[in-house]
């Protein structure tokens, strides 16, 4: 499989980006880690004549932990998030999730601005970022603007990024709680049939917070909003947990695919979810 014939961009700088993109308009797009784009582009499914690399991009690089908040520039590869110490002692999720992702050969490359700018339903970012209430920052000629992770999705493939913006940044709080990332998937390196990413906040033995998110189990990522408040004020007893995962399921609309049937979806969907907020509430 080899791709369409395309010109290769490496500028230095995001404004250089940009640029390229103003003056290519429709024909540009960029490439961060290329692991889902360049598959799409040799399999034909996409055709880009001009490809922006942001890898000499320095801007876009590193990981910040500042004044409570975790800043992530869209270049740091899933294999950063894993090594990253200070990143995995304020919020250990992201290692959890990261190590979930394909294998070492696509962390290596695969980027979190990639991951959540593609718009794709089986990528683990953006649930996991919907229920951290992150934030991604996008630049574009008229500047630079905040979206949140849990407006940003649209349908599969459409997000709120307009084609003339580069995602630059994801920031977050650091998370207070137990947090647990719980993926079913049908072998190692594969998408997710079902995900969950939870975060409980315990205060004595009550539940005072909780954020609850599901991956590929609809058109976009699922932050659940009833879920996780079934389990506010709880003691994350089997009642409250049974009416989260009820809530849970009113949110999904997975549809059939070779991953298996809508039944079967939310039955792992159900029990991905219990066993995420188990292992949240037992780290909480
Ligand atoms: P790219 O492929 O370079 O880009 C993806 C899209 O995002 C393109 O449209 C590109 O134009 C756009 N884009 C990239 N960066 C930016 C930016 N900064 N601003 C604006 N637009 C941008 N992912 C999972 O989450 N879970 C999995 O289980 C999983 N399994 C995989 C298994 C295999 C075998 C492979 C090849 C990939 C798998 N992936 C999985 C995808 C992998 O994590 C990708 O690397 C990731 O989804 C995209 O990141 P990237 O940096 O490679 O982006």
């Amino acid at each position: 499989m080899i791709p369409a014939p395309f010109e290769y961009h490496r500028p230095d700088s995001v404004e250089a980006a940009l640029a390229l993109i103003a003056q290519h308009g429709d024909d540009a797009r960029v490439v961060a880690g290329g692991h889902s784009l360049i598959p799409m582009m040799k399999l034909r499914m996409a055709e880009v004549p001009h490809l922006v690399d942001l890898q000499a991009i320095g801007t876009l690089k590193g990981i910040c932990i500042d004044a409570g908040r975790v800043h992530l520039g869209a270049m740091v590869t899933q294999h950063e998030l894993i090594v990253d110490e200070a990143l995995a002692s304020a919020a250990p999720i992201l290692r959890e999730a990261a190590l979930q992702i394909a294998d070492p050969q696509v962390r290596y490359m695969g980027t979190v601005g990639g991951n959540v700018a593609n718009g794709d339903p089986g990528n683990d970012m953006p649930g996991l970022m919907q229920a951290l209430d992150a934030v991604f920052t996008l630049q574009g000629p008229d500047g630079t603007r905040d979206v949140a992770a849990r407006d940003f999705y649209e349908a599969a493939y459409m997000t709120a990024r307009e084609d003339d913006e580069i995602l630059t940044q994801v920031s977050f709080e650091i998370p207070k709680g137990g947090q647990s990332y719980e993926k079913q998937k049908r072998k190692i390196g594969d998408y997710a049939t079902a995900a969950a990413a939870v975060i409980l906040h315990k205060q004595g033995d009550q539940c005072s917070a909780a954020s609850i998110a599901m991956t590929n189990l609809s058109d976009t990522p699922v932050w659940s909003e009833a879920a996780g408040a079934a389990l506010v004020g709880t003691g994350c007893d089997k009642a409250a947990v049974d009416a989260a995962v009820a809530a849970m399921l009113g949110d999904i609309d997975p549809t059939e695919d070779n991953r298996g049937p809508v039944e079967f979806k939310k039955h792992a969907a159900a029990v991905i979810l219990r066993r995420a907020i188990a292992r949240a509430w037992d780290r909480a």
